[in-house]
């Protein structure tokens, strides 16, 4: 920028220096600043001012009190000479529409312009600080100015893409917390008749199993209308109507012998560390994934309100158990 307003020649060597301690890493600007300031370097130290030398290309070995004028030679190099291609081409457009302004006009002004927009960490909080009391919409606002000033450079494809995402997020999340909430009555989201929402306990756990697709999916497998017909059930309207969920996910001796399947997050495997409800519980949860979405091991996915409730009341959470936080809490 300052080469293409001005003449490469006029740039002062503090910021030259300046400009090429920023450029160079955080080791080689310590290195610097020691060869600079320290006649002597020690044995470590000089092998490091040869290997930066030779990086830099440069074949003298300079004296002691030459080293700042190399420097800045090498400065000089790297931050206009290399980049001179891209200085050319913008000289024209800069010095037409620029140099006329009067922030443009001089290297104080110009520099002025860079210290203020620099991203210090006091003005990147001050852009993302949260207030709770803020919109979806705005809080996608602030987010996208935020990444602006922190340069995350990205096509606006992508960050569309994202904005869109984290919209739907969040709508989600407020729409289930709606119903957390009871500020949507149960009747309103659930149409197999068996969701509450006394014994749930956190956003993702508000679904009816009519809203998730592997639970209709499981509950129209053949063997499954072939088994429920045996019943004397015609039409099951909930998942917990599945003839495996009972045998599977209430029994607690077929869930004790299922805890071998499961490993804990630090791939131990799964034992009773908390209450034996606790324990049956979260066995139960990955049963119940196993029996309709065919998925064994650790994957999560919230379980349909009606299937909590019949598994929290067939083994209920005891007071001892300490704050309960449901799905997400790993061992609930
Ligand atoms: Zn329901
Ligand atoms: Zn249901």
């Amino acid at each position: 920028m300052f080469s293409t307003l001005f003449e490469s020649e006029k740039i002062p060597d503090e910021l030259l220096m300046e400009s090429f301690l920023g450029y160079v890493s955080k080791d080689e600007r310590e290195l610097i600043n020691t060869a600079i300031k320290d006649d002597d370097l020690n044995d470590s130290q000089e092998k490091e001012w040869l290997d930066f030398l030779k990086r830099f290309d440069c074949r003298t070995i300079p004296k002691k009190e030459d080293r700042q004028t190399i420097i800045l030679e090498l400065a000089h190099k790297e931050m206009v000479q290399i980049a001179q291609f891209i200085i050319d081409s913008w000289r024209k457009p800069f010095k037409e529409n620029l140099a006329n302004r009067d922030a443009f006009s001089s290297m104080e002004s110009l520099e002025e312009i860079y210290q203020n927009a620099r991203p210090t960490v006091k003005r990147v909080l001050n852009l993302i600080r949260s207030e709770p009391t803020i919109s979806a919409a705005e809080g996608i606002n602030r987010l996208s100015k935020s990444r602006s000033i922190l340069k995350l450079r990205s096509d606006d494809k992508w960050l569309q893409n994202y904005n869109r995402q984290e919209r739907e997020r969040l709508e989600l999340q407020e729409k289930l917390g709606r119903r957390l909430d009871g500020s949507v009555e149960v009747s309103e989201w659930c149409n197999c008749g068996n969701c509450d929402i006394t014994l749930l306990t956190n956003n993702s756990e508000c679904y009816c199993c009519f809203e998730q697709e592997g639970c209709e999916e499981a509950m129209n497998r053949e063997e499954v209308i072939q088994d429920l017909k045996a019943e004397g059930v015609q039409n099951a309207k909930c998942v917990t109507q599945h003839p495996g969920f009972n045998p599977v996910c209430l029994q607690k001796w077929s869930l004790k012998m299922a805890a071998d399947r499961y490993k804990t997050k630090d791939k131990s495997k799964y034992s009773q560390t908390s209450t034996e409800n606790s324990f049956l519980r979260s066995i139960s949860y990955r049963e119940f994934t196993r029996l309709i979405y065919g998925l064994l091991g650790n994957r999560r996915i919230p379980l349909p309100a009606c299937a909590y409730i019949a598994i929290r009341n067939t083994f209920p959470i005891m007071e001892k158990e300490g704050q309960f936080t449901g799905y997400s809490d790993d061992s609930d």
